[in-house]
């Protein structure tokens, strides 16, 4: 079988590496940190274990299909524990909790928002419409503008809600702002202003309050960790510690690659799970490239980044698994995140405290806590070795004055922080915007880079990059369309 070379060993990256292991092909991941995941990888320190990147997990039966097709149970890889209250909002004036149980969530909206019960029936019941409509747009690939006058297509455009922001569609269901942002702030799992998101991803909060949110125990990063098991298992190579510096190309045509340490990987086909902004700017000669070469680059449009805790804490904290706190003024603090590219005085942040559900992660009556305060891109001035230490501080009070959570400078025994600069420059991230380019529909499905890259032959995109876009269960569906389409486009060529 043919020889595949990946560059990148995060969730993208290894899911195409189990899908081909699994069907016989020479599969070799390149990874250059030690560990396997990427964003979505684990992180140690001390006795306390954290989640780098992703805590919400949702329509977990993606995953199960991805190893269904491996010739997996994913059960046998790990334990999935659902966490139903899914999360609580902290507003300025009032806490939610919101519950996948359509019957706990209606009794929460009647105590809360009296009159909101109907909005919430409705918008479940038409977003499962819309969600249905999307699905095929989100599992198959996106490469020639026909397809867009295909019937199924066709079908499909009215659920793209054109011209309506997420906010717009929310408002619809709606009165209460509160209530608006409940079913909206997910936006920022792409990076993105509810104002400005397309509307179509009202499919998110839909997601969660269909198919719920869960915790694999040993964190969302057991995701990563199971593939790789898999992978090995069918034989293939997971190299940790192996950056590569160059795609190899004669021509238009992809030939290998080649490592940071200067050896040359010759293969077959290449699967670029890195970055994609990062990757095309970095790792591949300019000529060969023309719609992404670095100048081009530059003007799309990227998500915004985040400034990340890891905290190991000599206590418990009275919070749930998954917190929000939301900004006293959440459309300036979204403002200044995505257009003006200041740094709030009045964050809003998220909170993860799994080691409530999880005790593999913290030693006893200890917490490992995660604390998120999405910020501007490296697209702004900020220069993050001066603000580092000031920001981290008004995160901490935030969590105390809007939290109610004191945590005492002697109480911290183990912490790490990562700013943007740091996901630029450790996680090889494009100007540090963490959720990957854009989601707007100008850089979605056909106007995304497309899964078989259409720049230079033999060459295969996978990850937050390419169609569908960001977010686990859209990268586990990025990486089954190019694994399928690589292997067709293979048999095709025996036949
Ligand atoms: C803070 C944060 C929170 C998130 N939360 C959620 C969430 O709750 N739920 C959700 O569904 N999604 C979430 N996401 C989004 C998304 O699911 C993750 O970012 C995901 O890990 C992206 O996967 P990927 O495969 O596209 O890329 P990555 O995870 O970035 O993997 C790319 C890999 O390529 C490697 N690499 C890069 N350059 C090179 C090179 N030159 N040579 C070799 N290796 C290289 C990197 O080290 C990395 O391992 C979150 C993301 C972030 C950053």
């Amino acid at each position: 079988m043919k020889k595949i070379a990946i560059i990148g060993a995060g969730p993208g990256g290894l899911a195409s590496a189990m899908l081909l292991t699994a069907k016989g092909y020479d599969v070799h991941v390149y990874e250059k940190h030690s560990v396997v995941g990427g964003r979505n990888a684990k992180l140690k320190l001390g006795d306390y274990q954290f989640d780098v990147g992703p805590t919400f997990f949702s329509m977990p039966h993606i995953l199960e299909e991805l190893f269904q097709a491996a010739g997996r149970n994913l059960h046998d890889y790990m334990d999935l524990v659902e966490l139903d209250p899914m999360y609580d909002l902290i507003f300025e004036d009032q806490q939610v909790t919101m519950y996948r149980d359509p019957e706990r969530m209606t009794s929460e909206l009647s105590q809360q928002f009296p009159g909101s019960e109907e909005g919430y029936h409705r918008f479940m019941n038409e977003t499962r419409k819309r969600m249905n409509a999307l699905m095929p747009m989100l599992q198959n690939r996106h490469h020639r503008l026909i397809d867009y006058v295909r019937p199924r297509t066709l079908k499909a455009l009215p659920h793209l809600a054109l011209g309506k922001s997420l906010y717009d569609v929310l408002s619809q269901y709606f009165d209460d702002e509160r209530l608006k942002l409940a079913f909206t702030f997910q936006a920022k799992y792409l990076g993105m202003s509810p104002w400005e998101c397309p509307g179509a991803f009202s499919i998110l909060s839909y997601m969660e309050h269909e198919y719920g949110v869960f915790h694999p125990i040993g964190g969302v990063n057991q995701i990563s960790e199971a593939m790789a098991k898999v992978i090995e298992e069918y034989g293939g190579h997971i190299h940790l510690d192996r950056g590569v510096s160059r795609l190899m190309t004669n021509g238009k045509n992809v030939t290998g690659l080649q490592l940071e340490d200067g050896e040359v990987v010759e293969a077959d086909e290449v699967i670029v799970n890195a970055d994609f902004a990062q990757a095309m700017d970095q790792l591949v000669d300019q000529t060969a490239l023309k719609k992404y070469k670095s100048e081009n680059l530059e003007k799309k449009k990227y998500s915004c980044s985040t400034f990340m805790m890891y905290l190991g804490i000599d206590g418990e904290i009275n919070l749930p698994h998954h917190s929000i706190i939301f900004s006293d003024d959440y459309k300036k603090n979204v403002e200044e995140i995505t257009k003006s590219l200041d740094l709030s005085d009045d964050p809003s942040i998220y909170v993860h405290n799994a080691s409530i559900t999880d005790p593999t992660l913290a030693p006893k009556g200890k917490t490992a806590l995660y604390v998120l305060a999405p910020v501007p891109n490296n697209f702004s001035e900020i220069d993050w070795d001066e603000e580092k230490e000031t920001f981290r501080d008004l995160v901490l009070d935030v969590l105390k004055d809007k939290g109610g959570i004191t945590i005492t400078e002697d109480q911290i025994e183990e912490e790490k922080i990562l700013t943007p600069k740091g996901w630029e420059q450790d996680y090889n991230v494009y100007r540090g915007a963490t959720f990957n380019l854009g989601h707007q529909l100008s850089q979605m499905m056909y106007f995304r880079p497309h899964n078989r890259f259409n720049e230079l032959n033999h060459c295969w995109i996978v990850g937050g990059g390419t169609h569908p876009g960001s977010g686990l269960p859209t990268i586990l569906e990025s990486a089954r369309i190019t694994a399928n389409w690589l292997a067709e486009t293979e048999e095709v060529k025996q036949a």
